[in-house]
C-alpha cells in the first residue's frame, strides 16, 4: 500500500510538472521581436525593403499638409525652400507652414497627409520633436517621401496605410516648445531616414546635392494636384 502511494505520488509530481512546462513554454517572450533600435544612421543610407504584406495605394494626387486641400488660410510665412537658415547652419530643405493670424493661431490644428501612402516613421527625434514621415509610390513607379516635422501629437503609427487628407496628427512646437508654432514640411525625392538633414559631419550641403533629395513642395504638390 505504501508502495502504491509512492508511485501515486510519483506520478502526481510528474504530471504536474510537465502540465507547468507546458504552461511556462507557453508564456516564453516572442523571439522574434525587433532587438533594439540602431543608433541614428547617418543621412542616404539605404532604402528600407518593402513590406509585401502592404499592400500601398498609388497615389492619386497631392494636396497640402494644413488647412483645406488647397491649404487656405495658411502659407510659407517661416523659412522657404533652399533659405539659408542660420539657426541650423544648412538650406532649409522644406516649407515652414503657419496659419494667418496671431502667431499662435496654427497651434494645435490638424495636419494631413497629402497623399496616399505608408507611413515610414511616427516618432519623435531630439532636433525636431515629433516627426511623421510616409512613403508614396507614385502611378509611374517613382516614390517620394513627405515628412511633417514639429508636431504636437501624432495620430498614425509606423506601417499604417493612410489616405490622402487623412489627419495624421496636430501643430506643434518641435522639442521642448522650442519654436514658435508651424508645421516644417518636406517632399523628399529620394530616401532619406527620418532624421535626415541636408548636412554631413556639420557641413551644410550645397544647394546642388539638397535639390538631388528635396523637391520644393508647393511646386510638387502643385504639379501634382488630383483630378477631382
Ligand atoms: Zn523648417
Amino acid at each position: 500500500m505504501k508502495k502504491r502511494m509512492q508511485q501515486l505520488a510519483i506520478v502526481i509530481v510528474i504530471t504536474t510538472s510537465l502540465l507547468l512546462s507546458g504552461c511556462s513554454l507557453s508564456l516564453l517572450p516572442d523571439f522574434d521581436s525587433p532587438p533594439d533600435d540602431d543608433p541614428l544612421p547617418d543621412s542616404g543610407s539605404d532604402l528600407p525593403q518593402s513590406d509585401p504584406e502592404f499592400k500601398v495605394p498609388l497615389t492619386d494626387g497631392f494636396d497640402f499638409p494644413v488647412g483645406d486641400r488647397n491649404g487656405k488660410g495658411w502659407g510659407v510665412t517661416g523659412y522657404g525652400f533652399l533659405d539659408w537658415s542660420n539657426y541650423s547652419g544648412t538650406w532649409h530643405p522644406g516649407e515652414d507652414w503657419n496659419m494667418y493670424g496671431s502667431p499662435t493661431a496654427d497651434l494645435g490644428k490638424p495636419v494631413y497627409a497629402v497623399a496616399n501612402g505608408i507611413v515610414r516613421f511616427s516618432g519623435f527625434n531630439s532636433a525636431q520633436g515629433n516627426i511623421i514621415m510616409i512613403e508614396h509610390h507614385l502611378p509611374d513607379g517613382r516614390m517620394v517621401w513627405s515628412q511633417y516635422a514639429h508636431l504636437q501629437q501624432r495620430w498614425v503609427s509606423e506601417g499604417e496605410i493612410v489616405g490622402r487628407r487623412q489627419m495624421i496628427g496636430t501643430v506643434g512646437q518641435g522639442p521642448n516648445n522650442t519654436f514658435s508654432p508651424h508645421l516644417h514640411f518636406e517632399i523628399r525625392v529620394r530616401y532619406l531616414p527620418q532624421n535626415g538633414w541636408p548636412r554631413t559631419n556639420g557641413q551644410a550641403w550645397p544647394k546642388s546635392k539638397v535639390l538631388e533629395y528635396y523637391a520644393h513642395p508647393t511646386q510638387f504638390i502643385n504639379s501634382h494636384r488630383p483630378a477631382n
